[in-house]
């Protein structure tokens, strides 16, 4: 390894500039061949621009080590920070009882809000994590651009440097380190993914106008009194808009007379997600049927273990019930911050 004490330094610097200025002479050399004597002359000229292009390619590899390596050390930070980041969408994902892995837990509008920031604020951190390193990369090409004008070499060598060094970042349309690049599409990747699991949320609720009459959470069962929990929300529509529709695209799974939930619909979307239409009057789609979005999947009714005309509906996520009103909410709410 090599060691920057002062004195090494000093040593260094003269021995470079021994080298650079050294006197070179017309050499000659004999040869013999089969018998006859040969003269071979090796111009000044030749020995001291070869000795030159020597101590540049040097001194060039050493400064784009030590550049290099800051590099890494600095992206490594960055990786580290961008990974931390990730973990609080994780838990806030898991608080959000929206993993399915995680128990049905209590969350707040707040909660959401705070995920949607989350998401905002590490897609900020990735784009300043690209230009601070495109930044970089700039800076030092153009401190060895410099460097190599301050040579004193010329063109002829220069492009000879050029040529075995276009690595170093001479080149005008540099393409970045394929290992690197590697590690920002993975992180690009990773933040995609996450939003796209918000993404998959629906946006709307399955009525037109309506008014909630009984949110989602612990309350006492209209019928026998009992506390139990209500895994959905009942909504009543408004106008005599009764057509109930699907919130998202997905594929008929049930459309059938069910003892509690009177005429169900309940449809499959992607990534697990699932929705539940109860009490409806009339079911106007079959199981295994495709549906797209605002498809009308029945009317609003007072089947199965009803007191009265209202649609219960319910999200579920990974077979996991939901409150549809918050999940409606944080799906707009991710909308609006990534317009
Ligand atoms: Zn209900």
């Amino acid at each position: 390894m090599l060691k920057f004490s002062k004195n090494g330094l000093s040593r260094w610097t003269k021995l470079v500039v021994g080298l650079w200025d050294r006197e070179y002479h017309d050499s000659r050399i004999i040869l013999e061949q089969q018998g006859d004597l040969k003269y071979l002359v090796i111009p000044a000229r030749f020995q001291r621009n070869l000795a030159r292009t020597l101590l540049v390619t040097v001194s060039v590899t050493a400064v784009l080590l030590v550049g290099m390596s800051g590099t890494a050390a600095y992206l490594h930070t960055r990786k580290m920070m961008l990974e931390d980041s990730h973990k609080e969408i994780y838990i806030a994902l898991q608080s959000a009882g929206i993993n399915p892995d995680a128990q049905n837990g209590e969350y707040t509008q707040e909660d959401m809000l705070e995920m949607a920031r989350t998401i905002r604020e590490r897609d900020m951190q990735i784009r300043q994590y690209l230009g601070d390193w495109t930044e970089n990369l700039a800076s030092r090409n153009s401190q060895l651009r410099t460097l190599v004008k301050n040579s004193g070499l010329n063109e002829k060598v220069i492009s000879i440097i050029q040529g075995n060094q276009k690595v170093g970042g001479f080149s005008e349309n540099f393409k970045p380190n394929s290992l690197l690049s590697s590690a920002f599409a993975k992180e690009t990747a990773i933040n995609s993914e996450l939003k796209s699991v918000l993404e998959a949320l629906p946006e709307k609720m399955p009525l037109e106008e309506y008014v909630i009459t009984s949110d989602f959470g612990i309350r006492k069962h209209p019928i026998d009194n009992k506390p139990n929990l209500h895994a959905g929300i009942d909504l009543i529509p408004l106008g005599n808009k009764d057509n109930v529709r699907a919130v998202k695209p997905g594929k008929v799974t049930i459309a059938r007379y069910h003892g509690h939930m009177g005429n169900t619909v309940i449809v499959r979307h992607d990534r697990g997600l699932e929705t539940l239409y109860g009490h409806l009057d009339k079911i106007l789609v079959k199981e295994g049927q495709e549906v797209a979005e605002d498809a009308i999947l029945g009317t609003v009714g007072n089947t199965g273990q009803s007191t009265g005309k209202h649609l219960h509906f319910e999200v579920l996520i990974g077979s996991y019930q939901v409150d549809p009103k918050k999940v409606v909410q944080t799906a707009q709410n991710v909308r609006k911050i990534e317009k």
